[in-house]
């Protein structure tokens, strides 16, 4: 069977992979035997979400009943209910669905009645606390299909610890890094020298080690010094896929969903207010303004560099009218080509403009001419993928060290 939570947490306080942690001990205790967990990640642009859009999934064997019991009981006993916007969702299904809920709550949007229906069609056991929302999250849960897949290690504080500051030796984490990277990614960010995952909300989590496999992620773990955690977990986990992601057309953009599409800098890219970057892109006579956000650092320097002509692949989630890019391939470089006024012939003389389209003209001699003088300027930046930096990084965001995404056909 599997196991669907979520929405158990607020702001205030807890974690649906806490709660799924704890959930799985009272499985073991109650003689449920557990086979994976699972840390899905859902469309990351849903407006309820309280951080990162996380449900979980359990594979157990064992009574459906004794499991649905036990696992409402888990929720009863550990969710924050009472945070506004927290309404848990439990389901408990003993043959897993088809995979098109799971495939909807990730890269667009359901209603809790969606959810409800699919439930019903199955024949699965479900409750939703308060106004039912987290059925949302449950019944995508336990729908899911990992085509690919990585795995997250997670260390969880104990609970007397939950109001004071996290100790984590962060030089320690920088070693994690060392010694398992490019199997393990995003615990530090090199370029930033920052400490990536270990969070600052006030939840249970110590710290998460994100890798390609249990073993990759533990000997990484192993090399970390903290405050002895309450318990770990590792999960398997749609985290580090691109899974959100849908082929796209300028123009053609929905609000909300992520996309992956092919078109050309239109304009040169703009420094605003807060140091956002921004970018036109230009296909088929329709354009698009892509952003590069502050947070995501040197990675603005990338869009920075691009001149119209470049021919590109853009990848992020469409909000409010701009695609806030996640990473970005430079397909083509168009040749940067500067223009200024040419020499004077006669006298040697760097001639000025005689006007908009008057030519140029010698203040020495009063000669003229009509053509300018070009410049090839050598281009900064070379084609290939860049990518905003861990501290940036979203959870469904697949790093490119775990490769790159397929083309667009142009
Ligand atoms: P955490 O990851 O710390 O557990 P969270 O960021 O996952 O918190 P939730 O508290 O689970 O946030 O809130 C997200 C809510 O949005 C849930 O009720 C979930 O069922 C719902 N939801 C998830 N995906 C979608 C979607 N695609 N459309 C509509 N609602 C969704």
């Amino acid at each position: 069977m599997r196991i669907g939570v979520d929405d158990t947490d607020s702001p205030a306080g807890m974690c649906t992979t806490y709660l799924g942690a704890a959930l799985i001990r009272r499985l073991h205790s109650a003689g449920i035997s557990v086979g994976e967990a699972r840390l899905i990640r859902l469309n990351p642009n849903v407006v309820y979400k309280t951080r990162g859009n996380a449900a979980v999934c359990i594979e157990a064997e064992g009574d459906p009943d004794r499991a649905f019991a036990e696992a409402c009981r888990c929720v009863e006993d550990l969710a924050d209910f009472a945070g506004a916007e927290t309404n848990p969702g439990v389901v408990v299904c003993e043959t897993p669905p088809p995979p098109d809920f799971y495939y909807a709550a990730l890269r667009d949007f359901c209603e809790i009645d969606d959810a409800r229906e699919m439930l019903e069609a199955i024949g699965a056991r479900y409750r939703g606390y308060k106004n039912g929302r987290g059925l949302i999250g449950a019944a995508a849960a336990v729908s899911s299909e990992l085509p690919d897949r990585t795995c997250e290690l997670l260390a969880y504080r104990r609970p007397e610890r939950w109001e004071t500051a996290r100790e984590v030796d962060p030089v320690s984490i920088f070693r994690a890094e060392e010694a398992t990277w490019p199997h393990t990614w995003d615990s530090v960010d090199r370029e930033n020298d920052v400490v990536v995952c270990v969070p600052h909300t006030p939840d249970p989590v110590l710290f998460g080690i994100r890798g390609e496999s249990p073993e990759w992620v533990g000997k990484a773990r192993g090399c970390i010094s903290s405050e002895e955690p309450l318990c770990e977990q590792v999960y398997v986990t749609n985290q580090g896929t691109d899974a959100h992601l849908i082929p796209g057309a300028i123009g053609n953009l929905l609000e909300g969903r992520s996309y992956i599409l092919a078109g050309r800098v239109a304009a040169v890219p703009a420094t605003g207010v807060g140091g956002h970057v921004s970018v036109a892109l230009e296909d088929a006579g329709q354009t698009l303004r892509c952003m590069a956000y502050e947070p995501t650092k040197q990675f603005r320097d990338v869009i920075r560099r691009l001149i119209p002509g470049d021919a590109v692949v853009a990848v992020g989630s469409y909000k409010g009218g701009s695609l806030n890019l996640e990473k970005i391939c430079i397909r083509t470089l168009a040749e940067r080509v500067d223009l200024r006024p040419p020499i004077c012939t006669a006298c040697g003389k760097r001639m000025t403009s005689a006007g908009s389209q008057k030519g140029y003209k010698c203040r020495r001699c009063g000669a003229r001419a009509a053509e300018p003088e070009t410049v090839d300027r050598q281009r900064t930046i070379r084609p290939g993928w860049y990518e905003v930096p861990p501290t940036a990084r979203r959870h469904l965001a697949k790093p490119l060290v775990r490769g790159v995404p397929d083309l667009p056909r142009v």
